[in-house]
């Protein structure tokens, strides 16, 4: 089934060979023109002079084994960012093909989409920015390769129901991607990265840029059939994760510790900026997160965004006029957010 969604000329399509694809355990370099001689920044270990492991093996195996999966069915990118990309590139004809978007969400899917002459269906969330099920899977037409959904959701904070989500990749043929950026402050299991096994038109989206404190690095992961992750393999740029990166990322994960603390630190200050938003005259809704921040609808959003700003404090403003009068809010540091609500308290 998986075969039949993949764009046509992809199916048969000659990957490139890059040099590293065959022998890793040579003892002399000669094959890809890389300088023997060192580097101008130092070493620290990680053979800067090479190209990186165009497969990740490693990589994909230290996350492989975090989250009880195979490592055929991991593949990382340039932030998952880069996989939505890959995603689109891999399932849908320009101009044919076409995506759902579940509105309101996080951007990208749809600028990657039109980057991509990919049209785009939108499907709203319901008042409680839950999937609503009908309206969805009528959206689903021959030419629909892709549903994208978010959860928890950017902007919104909250999880899609776990139900929903499940019985849309069953009612569907579409891949249904699952953007789970925030996952690490959503509060209670979640065991979608093993349904992944059951599901083979489930595709999970994950991230070291949020919980993990490594956006820098730009380093994004999704768990999909072992079939899609070989497709991606195929297309992907052939070095695309650097040695930089895929090493920071593996001492990351032996500190798993960092995680676990940063989000609970996250997850407490949240709770208690919700409680001292809420106390505020000028919030009308601050909506519930199972992220690390709010969509908060004010009396004047655009009030409280030209005062923060003056002060020096940036926030996200939403256009469409569903998020009239709303800003997203990051949960910052106890100090970050007691200037952020004396501000707000002072100045508007
Ligand atoms: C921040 C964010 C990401 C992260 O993208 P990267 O490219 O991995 O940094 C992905 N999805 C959503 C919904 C986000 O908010």
């Amino acid at each position: 089934m998986i075969e039949e969604l993949i764009r046509p000329h992809l199916r048969t399509f000659k990957p490139y060979v890059s040099a590293r694809s065959e022998v890793l355990d040579a003892k002399i370099f000669l094959d890809a023109n890389e300088l023997p001689v060192g580097n101008p920044v130092g070493e620290g270990g990680i053979g800067l002079n090479r190209y990186p492991d165009p497969f990740q093996i490693d990589l994909r195996k230290a996350i492989a084994n975090g989250l009880a999966v195979d490592p055929e069915m991991i593949f990382t990118g340039v932030g998952s960012d880069e996989i939505i990309d890959l995603l689109i590139r891999l399932f849908c004809e320009p101009a044919l093909d076409s995506v759902t978007v579940v509105e309101p969400t996080y951007g990208v899917y749809r600028v990657a989409a039109n980057v991509n002459a990919v049209r785009t269906t939108t499907i709203e969330l319901n008042e409680q920015f839950q999937i609503d099920l009908a309206s969805t899977l009528a959206s689903v037409r021959p030419d629909t390769k892709l549903i994208f959904l978010c959860s928890p959701n950017n902007p919104t904070g909250n999880v899609l129901n776990r139900e929903d989500i499940l019985s849309l990749c069953k009612k569907t043929s579409a891949i249904v991607i699952v953007d789970q950026a925030y996952v690490e402050f959503a509060n209670g299991s979640d065991d979608l990265a093993r349904i992944v096994r059951e599901l083979e038109n489930l595709v999970v989206l994950r991230t070291f840029s949020k919980a993990w404190g490594l956006a820098g690095i730009r380093l994004g992961y999704c768990i999909a059939h072992a079939q899609i992750v070989s497709y991606l393999l195929r297309i992907k740029s052939p070095y695309n994760v650097s040695a930089v990166t895929s090493r920071l990322a593996l001492n990351a994960l032996k500190n798993r510790n960092f995680l676990v603390n940063a989000v609970a630190t996250i997850i407490e200050e949240r709770n208690r900026l919700a409680t001292r938003l809420n106390a505020l005259p000028c919030v009308v809704k601050v909506y519930p997160s199972d992220a690390n921040f709010f969509l908060v609808e004010f009396q004047d959003a655009h009030l409280v965004f030209e005062t923060l700003r003056r002060a020096g404090i940036i926030v996200r403003r939403r256009s469409e006029p569903r998020l009239a009068n709303c800003l997203r809010l990051t949960v910052g540091t106890r100090e970050e957010n007691e200037l952020l609500l004396s501000e707000i308290r002072t100045k508007t």
